[in-house]
C-alpha cells in the first residue's frame, strides 16, 4: 500500500442522475486494465453498497469495504418502531424463520427480478397475535424478504463491518478529496 503515492488508476465521469453504484465493477475493471493489477479490495461509501455489488465482489473473489444499504434499512424500520430483522431467527434446515412470538414464518411468493422470496406466518395467526403492534403495520401480517443469495450476502457485509474494514473505510473518508489508489486496494 502506498497512500503517499495517491496514484488514480481509473476514472469514470458520469451525469449527476447516474446511480453511481452501478459504476464500480467497470472502475474495477478499468483499474485492471490501465495497472495490470487485481484489486483484492474495494472501498467505497454507502452509495456502493448494494447487495448487487457485494454479490459482485463475492463472485470476483474480492473484499467489499463499504458500508452496507442495510443499514438503511434498518434505520428504515426503527422508524416504524416495529421489531427488527434480527428478532426473527433464521433455521436453514427447515428454510423458516422463527418469529418473537415463536411462531414459523414459512417461504411464500419467489420475486425473480429482486431475487428475493417472501416469508410469512398464516395470516390468522399474525390476526391474533398479541405482539402484532409491535411487529407489523400491514393488516395481512408480518412479511420478511430473504435474498436467493443470502448467505454470501451475509459473509461479505460481516466482512465489510470488521474493524480492517471500518479503518479503510475511515481512511476513505480522510482521502476523498484527492482520490488515489494503491496496488492491491481500489478506493472509489
Ligand atoms: S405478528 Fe405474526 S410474525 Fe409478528 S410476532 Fe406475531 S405471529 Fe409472529
Amino acid at each position: 500500500m502506498d497512500e503517499r503515492g495517491e496514484v488514480i488508476t481509473a476514472t469514470e465521469t458520469t451525469p449527476g442522475d447516474v446511480n453511481v453504484a452501478h459504476e464500480m465493477i467497470s472502475l474495477l475493471e478499468s483499474h485492471h486494465l490501465n495497472t495490470g493489477l487485481k484489486a483484492d479490495t474495494v472501498v467505497a461509501d454507502s452509495k456502493y453498497g448494494t447487495i448487487d455489488n457485494f454479490l459482485d465482489c463475492h463472485d470476483r473473489g474480492i473484499e467489499a469495504h463499504m458500508p452496507d444499504l442495510k443499514e438503511s434499512a434498518a434505520k428504515r424500520i426503527a422508524g416504524l418502531s416495529i421489531f427488527p430483522e434480527e428478532r426473527f431467527e433464521y433455521d436453514r434446515e427447515t428454510d423458516t424463520y422463527c418469529c418473537p412470538a415463536g411462531q414459523r414464518l414459512k417461504p411464500k411468493s419467489l420475486h425473480l427480478y429482486r431475487q428475493s422470496r417472501d416469508y410469512e406466518a398464516p395470516k390468522k395467526i399474525c390476526a391474533a397475535c398479541q405482539l402484532r403492534e409491535q411487529c407489523t403495520k400491514n393488516k395481512t401480517g408480518r412479511t420478511l424478504k430473504r435474498h436467493l443469495r443470502q448467505d454470501d450476502i451475509d459473509k461479505m457485509q460481516e466482512a465489510s463491518r470488521s474493524a480492517k474494514a471500518k479503518r479503510d473505510i475511515q481512511t476513505r473518508k480522510h482521502l476523498m478529496e484527492r482520490s488515489f489508489a494503491q496496488s492491491d486496494t481500489v478506493w472509489i
